[in-house]
């Protein structure tokens, strides 16, 4: 089964409500889509949204990096050489992550294929079924909790509350989300780097006092700010996870061993795709690290290569990936089952998207 061509094309999927961080506000998903075919007809598919403000990409950069490198790279390839693949997609170009995960996610969908086998099977099949949380976007406190009432109601038991945007009102914020949705409830904290390391310090000790029971703080300092994380990480209780300060297995070391972060969160977009993302999750197996799989504003065929990662492997205990969730409609047919907050895996070979509409070129 070789590469005969990938080429791509454009979704638009408006988001059911705007989607709010500290970092950035969007009304829908429009994200680049990449269809690789083989010599044999096969088609493979991968998604690459453009998260300009956490890894440079844009939907012409996307597109301009796959047409003008990464296709003619790997066109021609066998891909059942699979390593051979990955070290041509991460060596024809540097940086690129969100254009390289497109890519990475179509190989891996056709390697299932050509084995016959859902993905998450062939990466250690750990588990056929996932639960995932629910961002809640940062907005005024009565909308986050009227958000995250809803959330509960709707079956999402674990809530990422977005924060970082007003410094120690955001102790007040969660502490109305808290008393709303009762003890059950599961809440994670993402400041999105909002917060300097003192002022997590002085939040996160805070909402320890006042017994919020926070499951983990999620990124409190800027990405860059290692000695930061690592001031947060030394003095308080709950758990701190490393979401943009940790894109490569190389990263991953240097957080684990400084003891920066208690978890790591992975996503396809950051690491370039799945091959790269093993590498930290056997840095992670190595030290005993569990890890958080995350999305950017992705739909479901992004998200659901990184689904068959988490269920392939125990190590990836948090799932955060609520893209298709958010999404107004699932222009796709096929894929894991996205039913609530329960994610089943499909028994289709590869990742298991049947059909997508894009017009491809
Ligand atoms: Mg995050």
């Amino acid at each position: 089964m070789r590469i005969k061509k990938i080429q791509t094309g454009r979704i638009h999927i408006p988001l059911k409500v705007p989607f709010k961080t500290a970092l950035r506000t969007v009304e829908s998903v429009e994200d680049v889509i990449v269809r690789i075919e083989t010599d044999t007809g096969e088609e493979g598919f991968g998604e690459a949204p453009p998260t300009a403000v956490i890894t440079g990409d844009t939907l012409e950069s996307i597109e301009g990096a796959i047409k003008n490198f990464i296709g003619p790279s790997l066109t021609g390839m066998e891909i059942e050489n699979l390593d051979g693949i990955m070290k041509k997609l991460h060596g024809c170009m540097k940086g690129n992550t969100s254009a390289k995960a497109a890519v990475d996610m179509a190989v891996y969908d056709l390697y299932g294929k050509s084995l016959g086998r859902p993905l998450y099977k062939l990466l250690g099949g750990a588990r056929e079924e996932l639960t995932t949380d629910l961002t809640i976007s940062v907005n005024p406190i009565p909308q986050m909790v009227e958000d995250s009432l809803r959330a509960v109601e709707d079956g999402f038991h674990i809530l990422k509350i977005k924060v970082g945007k007003e410094g120690y009102k955001d102790v007040e914020r969660i502490r109305q989300i808290r008393q709303a949705v009762g003890p059950e409830a599961v809440i994670r904290v993402d400041a999105n780097q909002g917060w300097t390391a003192k002022e997590s310090v002085r939040m996160i000790q805070k909402m320890e006092d006042l017994d919020l029971n926070i499951d983990l703080v999620e990124q409190p300092v800027p990405a860059e700010d290692l000695e930061g994380m690592k001031f947060v990480k030394s003095r308080v209780y709950t758990r701190i996870l490393a979401d943009e300060t940790v894109f490569s297995p190389k990263q991953a070391i240097r957080v684990i061993e400084e003891q920066a972060a208690d978890m790591i969160n992975i996503k396809l977009m950051k690491t370039g795709g799945i091959y790269e993302a093993l590498k930290i999750i056997n840095i992670a197996e190595i030290y005993g690290i569990e890890c958080m799989i995350g999305c950017m504003l992705e739909s479901k065929i992004a998200v659901s290569a990184a689904a068959h990662l988490a269920a392939g492997k125990s190590i990836i205990t948090a799932v955060d990936l609520d893209g298709p969730s958010l999404c107004r409609e699932d222009p796709y047919e096929g894929g894991p089952l996205y039913e609530g907050a329960k994610i089943r895996m499909p028994k289709e070979a590869g990742i298991g998207i049947l059909k997508v509409p894009a017009a491809f070129q």
